[in-house]
């Protein structure tokens, strides 16, 4: 039997990486990114089980038309798309906070219940969103992002307490110190590099396999019995925070 999962902001990062983990596992994809081009592109290299469409998360009326021409309900759908704004809260201009709030909270918000609808009558299905240890504890500069993953983490467990009784398992991924996608040029820089590997207990940078990894657990039955949980993917570092004491 085709199942098919719904995979945000897929065209590039940690999200491509998840909608081709996705496909090996039997899946048949479709890939929404804002970035249609790119994301088509993404499908074609990931091949004929992978469909790419250009989609707005935080507009409800892009959701609502993609989520309409998928042929059938999807089993998993991951809400992997997402945008850091950073700066000190002091100096942050609103609009930087909004829009923040809007792809990553909002965004995930509007797919998950668009989604969840249709796989209400489906008989259920797993969502995977994906947070960020930023939505966890608080890092310099990262205010807004960190409230907006913050918010994403409190949204998961209202799902998974609400969408339960329909057979709809929530859960979130949080990524730690990811060596992709939004991170890559951080990690440029040799001596950022350093510092941040010799931070992570398991000595380390994570992977866009890592996260995706993770995701698929979360969407499989091999966590059946798993609603409402963040599982942190960072090497051991949101646990350590006391190590340098
Ligand atoms: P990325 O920037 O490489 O990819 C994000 C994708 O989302 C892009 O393809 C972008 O076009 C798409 N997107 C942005 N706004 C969108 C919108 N309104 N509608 C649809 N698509 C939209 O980032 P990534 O590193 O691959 O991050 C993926 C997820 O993992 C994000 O939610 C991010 O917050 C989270 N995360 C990443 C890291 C990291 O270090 N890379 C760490 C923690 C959490």
């Amino acid at each position: 039997m085709t199942k098919w999962a719904v995979v945000t902001g897929a065209a590039h990062g940690i999200g491509a990486v998840i909608a081709e983990h996705a496909v090996k596992e039997g899946y048949r994809v479709a890939a929404w990114d804002i970035d249609g081009s790119a994301v088509e592109q993404t499908a074609r290299d990931i091949g004929e089980a992978c469909v790419g469409a250009a989609v707005d998360v935080a507009d409800e009326e892009s959701v609502r038309a993609a989520a309409a021409r998928l042929p059938e309900p999807p089993r998993l759908v991951v809400n992997n798309a997402g945008i850091v704004r950073f700066g000190p809260l002091l100096d942050l201009p609103v609009g930087e906070w909004e829009a923040a709030l809007r792809v990553n909270l909002t965004g995930t918000f509007i797919v998950a219940r668009t989604l969840a609808k249709a796989m209400v009558e489906a008989g259920g299905g797993a969502i995977v969103n994906l947070a960020s240890i930023n939505g966890i504890a608080a890092a310099p500069h990262a205010g807004a992002y960190s409230a907006s993953k913050a918010g994403v983490v409190r949204l998961t467990e209202h799902m998974a307490m609400e969408w339960a009784k329909h057979g709809i398992r929530v859960n979130c991924v949080a990524p730690g110190l990811i060596h992709a996608g939004m991170s890559d040029a951080i990690y440029a820089d040799p001596e950022v590099r350093r510092v941040r590997e010799g931070a992570v207990p398991l000595a380390r940078l994570g992977s866009a396999e890592d996260i995706a990894a993770a995701v698929l657990f979360l969407g499989s039955e091999k966590s059946a019995y798993v609603s409402g949980q963040t599982l942190a993917v960072d090497g051991g570092l949101i646990k350590s925070t006391l190590a340098s004491l």
